[in-house]
């Protein structure tokens, strides 16, 4: 028998009324044949309250208990769904993470997903149950302690369990209908994709595409597990396909680009004449490392002098403060004069498993933003996208511009 996960995030289960219009879904799938597991959210800003209420107790808790406090948003909305599935007569049952169980690492807080049993879902598709799980949770095993995994985690939940349960198809229902070229509230020609791969779709979630959660993606690229993004406000008897993540393979139209993506999550900092010899990049992104800070793009300036060079780099937002102290701090060891730094800053990004085969992609980009007197400060590559870091003030327009020259826009 044909089975599926699906999925329904916060907004899609924001009050009965809403759960209700969920189950018209479940119900749908459960008379067209499919044996149905379905990954709800917590109700949209629940999780945040949760969270709150957490910090408010003591700013350093303890992170079981965190988890202990948090998984509770999805504990409620699994059984009021299964509640309302049997109310339609569509037998159900609800299941938290540790019942199944959904067995993590002890990484508190954002745990990773190590086994899934499914031999108790089985069990509940032979009785024709709806298997109704609570998303965003699991149980480590060396403590049986209830470990979440991370904001936005319920999409892995579902990815994961698609794989384990050998699902035919994993359907992340959301507000939104699909994968669009770029932010339609910024850009109002972005159009939705159809399919789109699994990389770009990777790429597009780590900078800063929110449909997704990243780890959710890398899951269903690893696993091969058929992913559609697709509306829980279509109605239920007229669903509408929505975006289809897929192999590259699978793609017979593919573009060059396939998206535009902004990040305003980075800051700039500039060290001016560090000493150019052996050994001093390590000294400046060692302890940013060790530290935890990521870095992300890097500019080192061909010196004049042989003697000296600036180096330039960008750091998440919110770790620029950090970043700042630990590099002050390690000052006489890298041997910078002085120090410059930019919060207001935007990372602009274009997506595309053709940029593979296909050459000037990026230069294209560079000579539109120069007809439009955008200023470029640096510039990453790698095969399937590139960035540009330009000032804030001008996201606008460039994520236009470039969305026009790669044709993405709509008729
Ligand atoms: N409720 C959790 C969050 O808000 C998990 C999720 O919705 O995916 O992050
Ligand atoms: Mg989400």
């Amino acid at each position: 028998m044909a089975r599926l996960v699906m999925k329904f995030g916060g907004t899609s289960v924001a009050n009965i009324e809403r759960i209700r219009n969920v189950a018209r879904h479940v119900k749908r799938e459960v008379d067209a044949g499919f044996e149905v597991a379905v990954v709800v959210s917590a109700m949209s800003g629940k999780t945040n309250e949760l969270v709150g209420w957490v910090k408010e107790s003591n700013p350093l808790y303890d992170d079981r208990e965190y988890d202990s406090v948090v998984a509770s948003g999805e504990q409620v909305t699994s059984g009021l769904l299964a509640i309302v599935l049997q109310e339609m007569g569509i037998p159900a049952r609800s299941w938290q993470g540790w019942q199944i169980p959904i067995e993590t690492d002890e990484a508190h807080g954002s745990a990773r997903i190590v086994k899934i049993d499914g031999a108790r879902l089985n069990e509940g598709f032979a009785r024709k149950e709806v298997a109704v799980i609570a998303g965003f949770q699991g149980v480590d095993p060396a403590t049986g302690r209830i470990a979440t995994l991370g904001r936005g985690g319920s999409d892995t939940s579902a990815v994961a369990i698609a794989a384990a349960i050998h699902a035919d198809r994993c359907d992340i229902y959301t507000d939104v209908d699909g994968v669009y070229t770029s932010d339609p509230r910024i850009v109002h020609k972005a159009r939705r994709l159809d399919k789109v791969a699994f990389e770009e779709m990777l790429e597009m979630a780590s900078l800063g595409a929110k449909v997704l959660q990243v780890r959710s993606v890398e899951m269903a690229m690893v696993h091969g597990v058929k992913t559609f993004v697709r509306s829980s406000f279509d109605d239920p008897a007229n669903p509408q396909p929505g975006t289809l993540i897929c192999d590259e393979e699978d793609i017979v139209e593919q573009q060059v680009v396939t998206g535009i993506a902004f990040s305003k999550d980075e800051a700039q900092i500039t060290l001016r004449k560090v000493a150019d010899k052996p050994g001093v990049a390590a000294a400046i992104f060692m302890p940013l490392a060790e530290a935890n800070v990521n870095v992300d793009m890097i500019i080192q300036v061909v010196s004049d002098d042989a003697a000296t060079t600036d180096i330039t780099f960008t750091v998440p937002a919110a770790e620029f403060e950090r970043a700042r102290a630990i590099l002050e701090g390690a000052r006489d060891k890298i041997g910078f004069t002085t120090l410059q730094s930019s919060g207001d800053v935007v990372k602009i990004s274009a997506i595309g498993v053709g940029m593979r085969s296909h050459a000037g992609v990026a230069a294209a980009a560079f000579r539109a933003l120069a007809e439009k007197s955008i200023n470029i400060r640096a510039i990453t590559t790698s095969e399937i996208k590139f960035s540009v870091l330009i000032d804030a003030a001008y996201t606008e327009l460039a994520v236009r511009t470039l969305h026009s020259l790669y044709g993405l826009d709509k008729a």
